[in-house]
């Protein structure tokens, strides 16, 4: 396919103005920096501009708003609906933007748009803090952070949105905006939750806690139901500082699972023990009595490495397409939907991932924080993830039946980053009583749709 080309006068000025790269169609280079992680998404921006800072960030708004130019917003590249990239438009990719400055006193970091969960774990655990991500490194803070942010602290420290205290925010005029809880509170609110709607973030400071190494690692059980109705009364009974995601799938090549069960329908306990040490003995024998154990490598480990455990598994390059739902409880219907449609998980990199958000998710209200689900306890994602676009296509009808068999059990809403793009007519719900409050801010700072290439909050 061809790609439009800009003339070079209406480039220059964007060339003059701005200290980032500019890549465009014919340039070396090109293809490597069109890619996005979710390889279903080939698209061919006329201009890609990687951003040194917000003045960089500022010009590349003003030069896509003064040309009509769809804008796509780009921070780890993650999203699977592929906001990170448009054909004919302008990417603004964050992606040089990583730095990250720790305050061990005030225990709060400020990492720049563009950086993943493996900057700012790396960062901050010298210093024996963290704070909520990603379960995957590479994924980027700024996509997860806006649109609420699930990972293995989410019980005891929150949700990342919920531990965003300031943001930098380039909003759709161009202005750079402090906000605060303090300050521009209106724009914080809107930032923890409602997503790449309302400008690009070009630093975010988090609140860090006091967690250095964790006891952590996965624990494989068969597929049956009363693993998972144990799975529940197991985080139904245990402190926060015990986090445990669900991940039902296919036995994965590891070494420390019996070769027989690589590849067959299982399900695993991703175990994240934030507590003292000596409590260490009784979470391993609670894991004993889920069910029984196929395979285990649970082990004292840096907080940093419990969030690197899928990299190798889903690198950039795979062919994504993901639902997702909120649960209030883990009813027996969902658990059998699990069961039955999770035997039928089409590739290993495919998963169905629980993420419990109770705990110190309930301690925000629902108007507290754009993100509204705070009655939710748990967040799942369902994906079908493969190695070519014919193997995917084949497979999306499994991953939209299984998403239906959970809808009667089901809050309602389904968290807007597990959500594809053929999910846009969610957002609304997803948004519960906060979306007229999400609609006026929307219309106030961004009228003109700018930031338009997300889940869409139209003003
Ligand atoms: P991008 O594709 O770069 O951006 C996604 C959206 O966010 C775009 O609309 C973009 O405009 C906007 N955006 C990005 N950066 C900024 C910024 N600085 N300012 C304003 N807007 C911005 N979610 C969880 O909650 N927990 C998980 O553990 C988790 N694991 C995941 C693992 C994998 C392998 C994948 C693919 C996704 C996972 N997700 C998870 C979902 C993830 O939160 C979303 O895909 C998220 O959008 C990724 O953010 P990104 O910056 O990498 O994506």
């Amino acid at each position: 396919t061809d790609s439009t080309v800009l003339d070079d006068r209406l480039t220059r000025r964007l060339r003059d103005a701005v200290r980032g790269e500019i890549v465009q169609p014919g340039d070396r280079g090109y293809d490597e920096a069109r890619r996005v992680y979710n390889a279903v998404h080939e698209k061919r921006p006329a201009i890609i501009v990687r951003a040194a800072d917000a003045g960089d960030i500022k010009a590349t708004l003003h030069f896509a708003r003064d040309l009509g130019l769809a804008l796509a917003v780009r921070g780890g590249s993650h999203s699977v609906p592929g906001y990170g990239t448009c054909d004919d438009g302008v990417v603004l990719d964050l992606g040089v933007m990583r730095g990250v400055r720790v305050d061990p006193e005030r225990r709060t970091a400020r990492a720049e748009g563009g950086c993943t969960w493996a900057d700012v774990n790396h960062a901050t655990h010298p210093f024996g803090l963290a704070t909520t991500g990603g379960i995957v490194s590479s994924t980027g803070i700024g996509g997860l952070t806006t649109g609420g942010g699930m990972g293995h602290l989410a019980r005891r420290c929150g949700l990342a949105c919920d531990n965003l205290v300031s943001a930098d925010l380039v909003t759709a005029d161009g202005s750079l905006v402090m906000c605060g809880e303090d300050h521009h509170a209106d724009l914080l609110w809107a930032l923890r939750g409602g997503g790449g709607n309302f400008g690009v973030v070009s630093s975010f400071e988090y609140r860090l806690h006091p967690v250095a190494h964790i006891l952590g690692g996965p624990t494989f059980y068969p597929l049956d139901g009363d693993v998972l109705r144990a799975y529940r009364q197991l985080i139904a009974d245990t402190p926060e500082e015990f986090n445990a995601v669900l991940v039902i799938g296919l036995g994965p090549p590891l070494p420390f699972l019996p070769e027989r069960w690589h590849g067959r329908p299982l399900c695993g306990v991703l175990t994240c023990f934030s507590g003292p040490e000596d409590e260490d003995d009784r979470v391993v024998a609670r894991l004993g009595r889920l069910g029984p154990i196929l395979g285990q490598h649970v082990a004292r480990m840096p907080y940093p490495v419990i969030n690197t455990l899928f990299d190798d598994l889903l690198p950039a390059g795979l062919f994504h397409y993901w639902k997702g739902c909120f649960s209030t409880g883990l009813p027996d219907g969902a658990i059998d939907a699990y069961v039955e449609y999770g035997a039928d998980t089409p590739s290993i990199e495919s998963a169905t991932v629980v993420f419990p958000i109770d705990g110190a998710c309930h301690r925000v209200g629902p108007e507290e924080t754009a993100f509204a689900y705070r009655d939710a306890d748990f967040s799942t994602a369902l994906s079908p993830t493969l190695p070519t676009r014919a193997r995917l296509e084949e497979r999306i009808g499994w991953v939209r039946a299984f998403a239906a068999a959970l809808e009667p059990y089901s809050a309602g809403g389904g968290y807007v980053n597990f959500m594809d793009a053929d999910d846009q007519h969610r957002v609304r719900a997803n948004y519960r009583q906060n979306y007229d409050r999400l609609v006026a801010l929307k219309r106030h700072y961004d009228p003109g749709n700018l930031f338009r290439l997300n889940h869409n909050i139209a003003p």
